[in-house]
């Protein structure tokens, strides 16, 4: 293992797999907590006896192996594993992985698992990849995944599988990373394999049991921080009380909108990740994201709850079954269709129409421009191309930022309004809503100039800031080509018509 610590992979050194099931230095180290009672092993964790020395073949099997996935990083992704001995070997093998959760980095571990199930226990045996990922977390993380109790860690049961598949073996087996796409055989048909099986039309078997002596579960009891712990025992609940059905169809009327507008399905996380984007004010943030968890008390909330029955229904309208889409979208007396008007009139309207306000558009508004997911191959986070500065969506992109934020500005006031009426019996002037509307709009553009000007700020955000304001400004005609970039330009947005 002395080896290991000096390899240098990049250089394309073999990292030789440590198969011990634990390193245990102490007492303390084998003591684990919140660990399945249902999977207490019954025998210890054992490797296939090598074979007696005169009769293990001196030669080294080498295999290459590669994951591919369409559509990286959304809903609809889709992704294979590629398995090359060699020309014409007929163990080559394209699968296509089963299952819900799939991704690139799945594609690289699927692969390494199906070339350890197709190579005799005593071949000695060498994987070539060019998956840092997979490589690293079998011959480094490992351990402390381990430890962990695989908190945080993504792909376990992946990751778990070909960490028991390499255990058992009784002979050597070691890994090489290669650059891909660099012209190497093996590794071009490995990749060739890798996008065969990703675009099967179904999928695969993939075999993930792990036998319960090599299952190490819960986590070690003398490495846990309280913070580890904590994230532990969150993790160990959830597994138990399903996602709550409400958060599930609110992720998917905001993926659906989002479709429809934009033409991209993007995934659970990339949904939650778009709500905690830097383009979103703070309040407008917490919002969106307690709208998705559906945890705001409206409507039928109130209606299991003895003597405050009357609040399920709409206090501005007085309409039976209020509900956030209500509030938002449909209320007549709660000011929304004039909040929604004031955005509506300012959208300069430069490449496509103002759209249908949705419940869905509006809890989905962060992800309107998220950037296109990844395709084939990528790992999806090496580009930091800011969105709106791609190509040909490059105008669609700027107009989807605006439309995130005049959508998120306007929903989270309506919803101010509202709580400040039935909670205050607040009822403000259109005057009054058009000016809260004005500035808060307003602040956002400023945040964004003054981003803008910040010494070491790219070109590509000045252009972008520039770009997204485009068309909403007052007096923009005379105001100088750089107003961006010019310090001494005030500038605001055009005075809206107080309906
Ligand atoms: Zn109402």
């Amino acid at each position: 293992m002395e080896k290991n610590r000096k390899a240098n992979i990049s250089r394309g050194d073999e990292l030789i797999f440590n198969p011990s099931v634990t390193i245990r230095e102490s007492l303390g180290e084998g003591f684990r907590i919140l660990t399945d009672k249902t999977r207490v092993p019954s025998k210890t964790a054992r490797r296939t006896k090598p074979r007696q020395p005169a009769t293990i073949p001196p030669q080294t099997t080498t295999v290459y192996t590669d994951g591919s996935c369409l559509h990286n990083g959304t809903q609809s992704a889709q992704c294979g594993a590629g398995v090359w001995f060699g020309p014409h070997d007929q163990r080559n093998t394209a699968l296509r992985i089963p299952g819900d959760a799939q991704s690139n980095q799945i594609g690289e571990i699927s692969a390494i698992i199906i070339a350890l199930q197709l190579t005799g226990q005593h071949e000695q045996l060498r994987i070539v990849t060019d998956s840092r990922y997979a490589l690293d977390g079998l011959n480094i993380h490992l351990a402390r995944w381990e430890a962990d109790g695989w908190v945080d860690t993504k792909n376990k049961p992946f990751f778990e599988r070909a960490a028991y598949l390499l255990r058992k073996r009784a002979a050597r087996t070691s890994f090489q990373w290669v650059k891909g796409h660099t012209g190497n055989d093996g590794n071009e048909g490995a990749d060739r394999l890798a996008d065969e099986g990703a675009r099967k039309t179904t999928p695969d078997e993939l075999d993930l049991d792990v036998p319960s002596e090599f299952h190490i579960d819960g986590i070690q009891l003398m490495n846990t921080t309280q913070a580890l712990a904590y994230r532990a025992v969150k993790q160990h609940l959830n597994k138990k009380t399903k996602k709550r059905r409400a958060t599930r169809v609110n992720l998917d009327i905001a993926r659906h909108a989002i479709h429809e507008h934009s033409g991209k399905w993007l995934s659970d996380e990339a949904i939650w990740n778009s709500c905690s984007s830097a383009e979103l004010s703070n309040k407008s943030k917490q919002f969106i994201f307690r709208a998705i968890h559906g945890s705001f008390k409206v409507g039928e909330y109130w209606m299991n709850i003895p003597g405050f029955e009357q609040r399920a229904r709409c206090a501005a309208c007085g309409t039976d079954g209020e509900s956030l889409e209500h509030i938002l979208t449909e209320c007549t007396d709660n000011h929304q269709s004039e909040i929604w008007n004031l955005a509506r009139d300012l959208w300069p309207e430069r490449h496509q129409p103002w759209p249908r306000i949705s419940i869905g558009l509006i809890l989905g508004c962060g992800g309107l421009s998220a950037r296109s997911p990844p395709d084939d191959n990528t790992e999806g986070d090496e580009d930091d191309t800011p969105p709106g500065d791609r190509g040909n969506g490059a105008n669609k992109m700027r107009d989807d930022l605006l439309l995130k934020i005049l959508i998120s500005e306007s929903a989270t006031l309506i919803w101010a309004v509202r709580c400040d009426a039935t909670i205050n019996g607040n009822n403000p002037s259109a005057e009054i809503i058009t000016k809260r509307w004005h500035n808060q709009v307003e602040k956002r553009l400023h945040t964004d100039v003054a981003n803008a000007r910040r010494k070491n700020a790219k070109p590509a955000l000045l252009k972008r800031v520039h770009d997204t304001w485009n068309g909403t400004l007052e007096n923009e005609s005379s105001l100088p080509k750089d107003w961006v970039s010019t310090r001494e330009v005030l500038v605001g947005i055009k005075p809206a018509q107080v309906p």
